[in-house]
């Protein structure tokens, strides 16, 4: 590697909002994530809501009307 032309590289870890915690390497310290593989729902097969600024609310009125009720 060429000298002085590179970023310091560090080892590091990266938190989840949910808690989780990973181990990386990066040029970035102490990274914070809201969402990981750990509880994103493709992985989780569950359902997490990530709103941001009450889209979900006017998606789900917008389809109301299309929406199959799920058992509780
Ligand atoms: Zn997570």
């Amino acid at each position: 590697m060429k000298a002085k032309i590179h970023p310091d590289y560090f080892q590091t870890t990266i938190k989840c909002a949910c808690g989780n915690v990973l181990e990386t390497g990066s040029t970035k310290k102490d990274i914070r994530v809201e969402i990981c593989s750990k509880c994103h729902p493709f992985f989780t097969g569950k359902q997490k809501l990530v709103d941001t600024a009450g889209r979900i609310e006017r998606f789900r009125r917008k389809y109301a009307k299309y929406q199959v009720k799920q058992p509780a």
